[in-house]
């Protein structure tokens, strides 16, 4: 950890010079490492509007964009756009790694991203951080739990405590420039959402597929000006409007120190638009006038996590079984079980066979 707080360091010399985090960031491996204590005693005060009850950790991160091309293009000739910060809250589940990484190769065509992937999970994920890692776009990895308090409730506020940590983070980080954007992790991006967004001067806005009953909510856009909303969900919501279906200019946002989301399902979007002072005037209307989709909320089934009936002694390095299964249970996808579970059948020309058969 320490290693790769030194590397971030010498990657990115400004960090130096602000505060490195109030995020507590852990060790990893028992080694040696900046202690949360030592974090905690930095200059930088904990911002109480965006703090979580339960600590952020930084589980990983990475400055260094290392593809070579990005749409058919050398990377050098992209360097002069803004960056898009893509904030993408996610949660430990079967489906948790497919849909990462569909989206990682969605982001990989993006020049000039970084990618802030929030894990609603207490602890860090490594097997999440190495997936990350692999992908060459710039990235941090934080560990960012919903509070205790919501775990039993009806209704969660799903993904807050990961924007919120998000948000923390790119204050702590001073970053004002460059676009802010919430992206799930279960939504469907077409490519020129994000040369839409690029130049946001406040707040852009733009229509969203497949949401509630309309199949659809978006700006309603008149001579190029944004005068209501299409959304089957008023519920007093002055912005009734998707998480997905706009993008922060960070200029504008570090003019409203009070940015913040609340843990009120729902309305997450509706408070954080309040908390920035938009105004309808303000709001720069993408895709042709809102006339594209862009984004859909794609949603995706979730199966439960299932255990597969399997001698552990046939997990050994006899076949790819026992790489396998780790795989899975590292993707928290299944796990083998001795006792537990449906009976893993193998089968060979049509029959299924005993392990033993083939394994012994
Ligand atoms: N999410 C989370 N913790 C949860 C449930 C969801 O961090 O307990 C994330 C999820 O990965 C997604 C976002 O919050 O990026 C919104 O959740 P979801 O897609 O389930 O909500 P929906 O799109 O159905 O409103
Ligand atoms: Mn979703």
């Amino acid at each position: 950890m320490l290693e790769k707080l030194l590397q971030r360091a010498k990657d990115n010399p400004s960090l130096l010079s602000s505060p490195l985090t109030t995020i507590a960031t852990y060790p990893t491996n028992g080694s040696s490492s900046v202690s949360a204590r030592d974090m905690q005693n930095s200059s930088n005060v904990l911002d109480n509007k965006l703090a979580n009850e339960s600590p952020t950790t930084l589980c990983g991160e990475s400055f260094n964009d290392t593809r070579l091309y990005i749409q058919d293009r050398p990377r050098q000739e992209w360097a002069n756009l803004s960056t898009i910060y893509f904030v993408t809250p996610t949660y430990p589940r079967r489906e948790q790694v497919p849909e990462l990484t569909r989206l990682a190769y969605t982001l990989l065509h993006v020049p000039r991203l970084h990618w802030i992937v929030a894990n609603d999970h207490n602890a860090c994920n490594p097997y999440l951080d190495t997936l990350l890692n692999r992908f060459g776009i710039p990235y941090t990895h934080l560990a960012s739990p919903m509070p205790q308090r919501f775990h039993k409730a009806e209704s969660k506020p799903r993904g807050v405590a990961n924007r919120r940590a998000a948000m923390q983070w790119l204050r702590q980080h001073n970053i004002t420039t460059g676009v802010l954007y919430f992206g799930d992790d279960d939504n469907t991006y077409d490519l020129k959402l994000f040369s839409e967004i690029r130049d946001t001067k406040h707040v852009s806005m733009f229509p969203v597929g497949l949401i509630a009953n309309y199949g659809i909510s978006g700006p309603v856009v008149c001579k190029g000006k944004v005068i209501g909303f299409l959304d089957s969900w008023v519920a007093g919501r002055r912005w009734p409007v998707d998480m997905a279906g706009f993008a922060v200019s960070l200029s504008y946002m570090a003019e409203h120190p009070n940015a913040s989301m609340p843990y009120k399902p729902g309305y997450e979007e509706d408070y954080f638009l309040r908390s920035i002072g938009l105004t309808l005037d303000m709001i720069e209307p993408k895709g042709s006038n809102c006339t594209e989709i862009l984004v859909w909320h794609t949603q995706t089934k979730n199966h439960e996590r299932t255990m597969v009936k399997l001698n552990h002694e046939y997990l050994d390095d006899r076949s790819n079984l026992g790489a396998l299964f780790k795989a899975l249970s590292d993707m928290g996808v299944s796990g083998a079980s001795d006792s537990e579970g449906q009976k893993a059948i193998i089968s060979k020309n049509g029959k299924s066979k005993p392990l033993g058969y083939f394994l012994s």
